[in-house]
């Protein structure tokens, strides 16, 4: 049992480091895994999106976040700031791993500690020496996927970090795999002069709608409600949004859905009175759906969690963060499962998860050591359904 970790955290987005730094900062040597490159998510936002949220919201570990101007800070400067927190807390982070497998490593008799085998499949490289040593390396059985390497770890506790973000919402519509249909906004500069059709009336839709503008860009929104949300989007971002459509600098279609996409139209749909829908064709160069996003729920569906909620939020223990498996948490935006557009858990209502886990595992600890006292408190069942409450999906 020597090779197995005290504890793995899947995830090296905020939520996932900061839970990372906690548990190293009270023992327990924690290692991070992540899909992707650090702040994956965030990573993959278009150059210089700034976050909504303060700066003393979205720091973590206790780690002042500064900005140049002390505005909000953007995409590249958190990204930094995360460099900065691994090395500053040299938190060991395994980038390019996908966690694609989470098993019981050997039943575990009732006293004795959790014990999970994870099965990761790296995204690109080799796997390290040390990895080779600590948990043997296989190829993949997956013949589907024969070039990728997978590697398997023992760990004790599991803390599920992932987020809640992976893959963009679909409209559903013919036209939609075409190459210029896109659910991410890419670098500003690419769109200067072409002509943009943003279907979405919300925050990343409607932001970037004034951005596209300001860079040059000839813009349309479709959004199918009659008129933008009045709490969907941020306060400063509305005046400008709506000085621009008023002024038909950004030409809206409101009360309307995308029909149908074509190389170079897209059939716009209006819900008029009754029977009275209309067709209107619009030239675009470029279509963005930035209609929200959602959740990879596939770990959480191997280990049963994904709940009956719209958004198969996990369930789990709020005072331990604990799932109905013994080791194996949930912490950070993933415990949103997939918030379509009305979001509830942001990083800023997040930073207790990190304290929580740390804590139920220090006492875990306390209470499986010799002599550490009668019986494990097996939190198995202990207020599972203290889920957070979601508000129902628009
Ligand atoms: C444009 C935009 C603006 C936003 N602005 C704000 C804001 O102002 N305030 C705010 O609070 N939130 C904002 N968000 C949401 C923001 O992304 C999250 O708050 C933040 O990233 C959540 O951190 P997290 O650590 O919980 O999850 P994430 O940052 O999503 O990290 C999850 C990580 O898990 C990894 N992962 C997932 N599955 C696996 C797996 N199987 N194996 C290994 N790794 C895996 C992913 O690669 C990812 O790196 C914004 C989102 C967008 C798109």
């Amino acid at each position: 049992m020597s090779n197995v970790l005290p504890a793995v955290v899947i995830g090296a987005g905020p939520s996932g480091i900061e839970t990372a730094v906690e548990l190293r900062r009270r023992g327990i040597d924690a290692e991070v895994f992540d899909a992707g490159p650090l702040g994956h998510t965030i990573s993959w936002w278009a150059p210089g999106t700034r976050w909504f949220s303060s700066n003393d919201r979205i720091s973590i570990a206790g780690v002042p976040l500064q900005t140049v101007d002390q505005a909000k800070a953007s995409r590249e400067e958190y990204l930094n700031y995360l460099r900065s927190v691994v090395d500053q807390f040299a938190v060991p982070v395994h980038t390019f791993k996908r966690l694609v497998s989470i098993t019981p490593a050997a039943e575990p008799l009732d006293d004795a500690p959790s014990c999970w085998r994870l099965g990761f499949r790296r995204t690109s490289g080799e796997p390290s020496a040390a990895e080779q040593a600590r948990g043997g390396v296989s190829r993949s059985v997956d013949t589907s996927a024969r070039s990728h390497t997978d590697f398997f770890l023992d760990a004790r506790a599991v803390v599920l970090a992932i987020g809640g973000t992976d893959f963009p919402n679909r409209l559903g519509v013919p036209g939609e795999e075409l190459p210029h249909v896109d659910g991410f906004l890419r670098e500003i500069h690419r769109y200067h002069g072409r002509r943009v059709l943003i279907v979405g009336g919300r925050n990343s839709a409607v932001e970037a709608a004034i951005r596209l503008h300001r860079g040059g860009a000839k813009v349309s929104l479709c959004y199918h409600r009659e008129q933008l949300p009045s709490d969907g989007i941020k306060y400063w971002l509305r005046p400008e949004i709506e000085g621009l459509i008023r002024s038909g600098s950004i030409e809206a279609y409101f009360g309307s859905r995308v029909a149908e996409i074509s190389s170079r139209h897209v059939t716009i749909r209006s819900q008029g009175e009754g029977d009275s829908a209309a067709d209107t064709e619009v030239e675009a160069d470029d279509v963005l759906t930035l209609i929200g996003y959602h959740q990879d729920q596939s770990l959480l569906g191997q280990l049963g969690l994904v709940s009956d909620a719209p958004s198969g939020a996990p369930l789990y223990d709020t005072e331990t963060m604990q799932t109905s498996h013994r080791g194996i948490y949930v912490a950070g935006t993933a415990v949103g499962g997939t918030q379509s557009s009305r979001y509830q858990v942001f990083l800023e209502n997040c930073h207790e998860h990190p304290r929580k886990i740390a804590d139920h595992l220090c006492r875990e600890r306390v209470a499986s050591a010799p002599g550490g006292g009668p019986g494990r408190g097996n939190t198995r069942d202990d207020g599972l359904s203290k889920r957070i409450a979601m508000q129902p999906e628009s």
